[in-house]
């Protein structure tokens, strides 16, 4: 079904770009800058603030940018709307997906590789934090198809550099990508991947999509389509049987041999903590593409949640409206890490709704299998201010009785104090019976608008004696 082509929202890397920097939101380190550890550094003092643009990276030519996304300011800008309508473009994009279409030529294949492939020389790859084991590519969408079926899977996966053209790749359980790989192992096959670094911004949101609303057997192309409100424009790869964003800034085609592990990690996640080193597939690079002037892009801190946030709070509202239609809205908490912590807003209006708010908090368990801890309140509560749901649960929630939990169900094995990934689901009942609603009245004022009444912080301007200092 198309969508409503009304509604195309240009979300071009470099238009992004343009836009930030006309909105005074693009940070522009003129300042020599060195990849190991000082870049990240300075991204992580705008953590969930400004986009950065950094002009000259010790030993390299390419310059670097981030923090495009770490913000609802820059999100904003890039997309000319407010909150509410990038949300849109997120749920039109789960109801209306789009699906890409082919080009001849592209940008991203402007300049094209395929001997001396040292990324170590050729990339200003980042050493990012101190507990970090090496350089890494974290800003990297990679593609690939499954080998059964051919559907497409578009996924962030960071790539650790081990010299020459190899990297690892890590797969986290359960995720797509990890299903082709063991696919292609088990026929003993290598899997062809092409890995793109700064690309349509739509295609970022489509690549952390995960749960209910992006099945295995959906292509997240064509959400990042319904996104856009246009198809992505694709290119055919030049060593490996995929399509890429013709767009993309970086191109890096190869393949993950099926016999080959190296060990991957620490990295500094998401989380706040140091991943474990862990044993992680491989990527062997056959070709590097590039735009003539390319940018690089990285990922760190903030960016990794607030890229979620939109497109997750989407996908979970849109599969939780569909099972419990009193849910009106949903929030992802910043302290939860944007993936771990929901809040729900019901709205309660027949006698028959009572309990519909607790089949909520498994519809959202049932949506997002990282999802640990979901608190329930009702359409008065603004799920926007933590301090109003915090309000919601001292008064309206009795332990005794509105507290539920399931232990060991899934959650996410980087929780360091679950059960490698076990973990005790936990659900918050903070809503009124309908009868609670009537009997208990929250205290209201008079409506009044201050900027009718003449208002003054000035000291000594009023002429009463209590504000006059006493003579003595
Ligand atoms: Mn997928």
């Amino acid at each position: 079904m198309p969508a409503d082509t009304s509604g195309i929202i240009d979300t071009r890397f470099r238009t992004a770009l343009r836009r930030l920097d006309r909105a005074g939101r693009l940070l522009k380190v003129r300042s020599k800058v060195d990849p190991h550890l000082e870049l990240a550094a300075i991204i992580s003092k705008r953590d969930a603030d400004q986009a950065i643009f950094f002009e000259q990276v010790a030993g390299f030519s390419m310059p670097v940018c981030a923090n495009f996304l770490a913000s609802h300011a820059n999100v904003l800008e890039i997309f000319g709307l407010d909150v509410e309508g990038v949300r849109q473009c997120m749920l039109r994009g789960c109801a209306h997906p789009i699906p890409p279409v082919m080009v001849e030529r592209g940008p991203c294949q402007e300049v094209v590789l395929t001997s001396g492939l040292d990324l170590e020389k050729l990339l200003p790859v980042p050493f990012h934090a101190k507990g970090d084991a090496g350089r890494t590519i974290s800003s990297s969408i990679v593609i690939a198809k499954d080998p059964d079926t051919g559907v497409r899977n578009v996924s962030f996966h960071r790539l650790q550099l081990y010299g020459g053209n190899r990297t690892g790749v890590k797969l986290d359980l359960g995720r797509h990508l990890e299903t082709y790989y063991n696919k292609a192992k088990a026929r003993g096959e290598p899997l062809p991947i092409a890995v793109c670094i700064g690309t349509d911004l739509a295609v970022f949101y489509g690549a952390v999509a995960m749960g209910a609303e992006m099945p295995i057997d959906k292509d997240e192309l064509e959400l990042a389509g319904g996104i856009k409100g246009a198809p992505i424009e694709l290119v055919k790869c030049r060593t490996v049987p995929l399509e890429v964003p013709a767009e993309s800034e970086i191109v890096i085609e190869g393949y993950m041999p099926p016999d080959v592990a190296v060990d991957e990690g620490p990295f500094g996640e998401f989380t706040g903590y140091n991943s474990t080193r862990m044993p992680a597939p491989v990527l062997d690079v056959t070709c590097l593409s590039h735009r003539k002037d390319p940018l690089y892009y990285t990922i760190i801190g903030g960016e990794r949640g607030m890229l979620r946030k939109y497109i997750l709070e989407a996908s979970i509202l849109s599969t939780m409206k569909k099972a419990v239609p009193i849910v009106q809205d949903v929030e992802l908490t910043p302290g939860g890490s944007v993936r771990f912590h929901l809040v729900i807003q019901v709205k309660k209006t027949l006698p028959h709704h009572e309990g519909l708010q607790r089949n909520a908090i498994l519809a959202a368990i049932t949506s997002l299998k990282d999802l640990d801890w979901v608190v329930v309140v009702d359409h008065d509560v603004d799920i926007r201010n933590p301090l109003q749901v915090e309000w919601a649960i001292s008064t309206r929630f009795e332990a005794s009785r509105d507290l539920i939990l399931i232990p060991a169900a899934r959650g996410h094995e980087y929780i360091p104090v679950s059960d490698r990934g076990l973990r005790t689901k936990v659900g918050i009942d903070a809503t009124f019976t309908q009868e609670q609603m009537q009997q208990y009245d929250r205290v209201t004022f008079q409506d009044v608008d201050l900027a009718h009444y003449d208002l003054t912080n000035t000291p000594g301007l009023l002429l009463h004696p209590a504000l006059q200092e006493p003579s003595d």
